[in-house]
């Protein structure tokens, strides 16, 4: 057995968190847990982001000894989810809050073949669950495993995470190595932290990821993605696929984008979410629709207008496209509207000089989401220019001004995308996808949708 660890205890006065910074129903889950005689603490995101001095954060994750079943008799509005991890949600409206069990890392059994993980312990087995100490051990980086306690205040640090965070560090709790051969979700979410907060990644984390990159491979294909969009979704998102790349993480996960679109894709999908990434700083933020179909603007190169044929060479890139997405596991639905876009990327090149086309092509719904991408990606190309202005001047004569951005950055996470009966995990208070459908496709589509079908030519 393993002596204790003494950890570092940052009294209230010496720390910025206050109960007004967090939302109230977490408060009060807080309090109700410390008046039944449990312990409670707020852990996760939420005390490191305060710590980082964002004073609102989003999201808040609560840890407590209370075990799930006795959460779920005390808080009506609860659920217990998930087979590996058990948590248990309490449900406001439509927000839920996370609360978890303290616990431990179970050990395999090596002699018992059947119990090789938690997930395969009963709800009521005692071996998952542990102490504060324990509890802190188990999570992925220093910065993550905070406790602010509701019972004095302070917060309470087993792993030097509070230097971590004022000296700007991604620090793996442990042997890195073994931490990630564990988890290898835990390589992308050390890069998904370090670009969001522009923090660097410590020196052996960092070594490990790179000898661990391999490993990515036996990660569920689900987290893997999940984690890939939530990259590029997020603040400083071209540093993200930057080091998403530099670590040999794209390699192994999109092998056949990699190869599709070479180093010069890269580097011109790198420079799109570059420039989205300016836009956002000035709080202007696109859909993920938009966003995923950057991922494909390398399959655009090479348009000859003289002697290809918008169709011919739209089903050419649409097909590349869809064979290129399976390995991203794109879920049916944002890959619907990603090829609306990436096709009207063809269509405004083919079509600028034919008047008819162009009139009910910019008076479509997903006009301006389309003009937008190509604007991002294209607009500053001068060849392009008498193209580009023939359809502005046609777009501004249209009474509502050109939109195509949103207010917030998209929080609709990529699983949102099959749907409430694929499913899906959108909430009912997630706006739906921007382009409805495929048959809401504008333009010559509609046309040629009315026009009978050509018969078969016989041999
Ligand atoms: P975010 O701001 O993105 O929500 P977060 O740190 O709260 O960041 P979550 O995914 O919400 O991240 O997870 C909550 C906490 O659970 C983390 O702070 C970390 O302590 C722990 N955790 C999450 N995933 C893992 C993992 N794969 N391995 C170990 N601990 C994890
Ligand atoms: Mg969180």
């Amino acid at each position: 057995m393993l002596s204790p660890l003494e950890p570092t205890t940052i009294a209230r006065e010496n720390h910025p968190i206050s109960r007004s910074m967090l939302d109230p129903d977490v408060v009060r889950i807080l309090y109700r847990l410390k008046h039944e005689g449990y312990e409670a603490y707020l852990v996760g995101g939420a005390v490191r982001d305060i710590l980082r001095g964002d004073v609102a954060p989003k999201d808040f994750d609560i840890a407590t000894n209370a075990r799930p079943m006795e959460l779920r008799r005390l808080f009506r509005n609860s659920r217990i989810i998930g087979r590996r991890f058990r948590l248990v949600h309490i449900f406001f409206g439509p927000k839920n809050i996370e609360v978890a069990t303290l616990r431990r890392t179970v050990q395999p059994d090596v002699d018992n073949d059947m119990l090789q993980s938690e997930a395969d312990l009963p709800l009521d087995d005692d071996r998952m669950w542990g102490t504060l100490e324990t509890d802190a051990l188990r999570r992925d980086f220093t910065c993550n495993a905070l406790y602010y306690s509701i019972h004095d205040f302070s917060i309470v640090d087993y792993v030097g995470g509070v230097r971590d965070v004022e000296d700007g560090i991604i620090r793996s709790i442990g042997d890195p190595g073994l931490r990630f051969r564990e988890d290898p979700v835990r390589m992308l979410r050390a890069i998904k932290f370090a670009a969001r907060f522009d923090f660097s990644i410590e020196a052996n984390t960092a070594e490990a990821i790179h000898n661990c990159a391999p490993e990515i491979d036996k990660a569920s294909r689900f987290r893997v993605t999940e984690e890939i969009f939530r990259i590029l979704t997020q603040k400083n998102r071209h540093r993200g696929l930057a080091l998403l790349d530099e670590y040999g993480m794209l390699d192994h996960i999109f092998p056949t984008w990699v190869a599709a679109i070479g180093r010069e894709g890269l580097e011109q999908v790198t420079e799109f979410f570059d420039v989205v990434e300016q836009h956002a700083q000035q709080g202007r933020f696109l859909p993920l629709e938009v966003l995923a179909a950057g991922l494909f603007l390398p399959m655009l190169d090479e348009v000859d207008t003289e002697h290809d044929n918008f169709q011919h060479h739209s089903a050419r890139m649409l097909d590349e496209v869809r064979s290129i997405s399976r390995e991203m596991d794109l879920p049916k639905r944002l890959l619907t509207s990603v090829s609306v876009l990436l096709r009207g990327q063809l269509y405004l090149l083919y079509n600028a000089n034919r008047p008819k086309q162009t009139q009910r092509f910019v008076s479509g719904s997903e006009f301006d989401w389309i003009w937008r991408l190509h604007d991002l990606a294209f607009g500053h190309i001068p060849e392009l220019h008498i193209m580009q202005e023939r359809w502005l001047t046609l777009r501004e004569r249209l009474p509502a001004p050109i939109g195509g951005w949103v207010d917030t950055p998209d929080q609709r996470d990529i699983f949102s995308f099959r749907g409430i009966t694929g499913g899906g995990r959108r909430r009912a208070d997630e706006p739906a996808s921007i382009i409805a459908s495929p048959h809401e496709i504008s333009g010559e589509r509609k046309d040629s949708d009315r026009r009978p079908r050509r018969r078969r030519r016989r041999r």
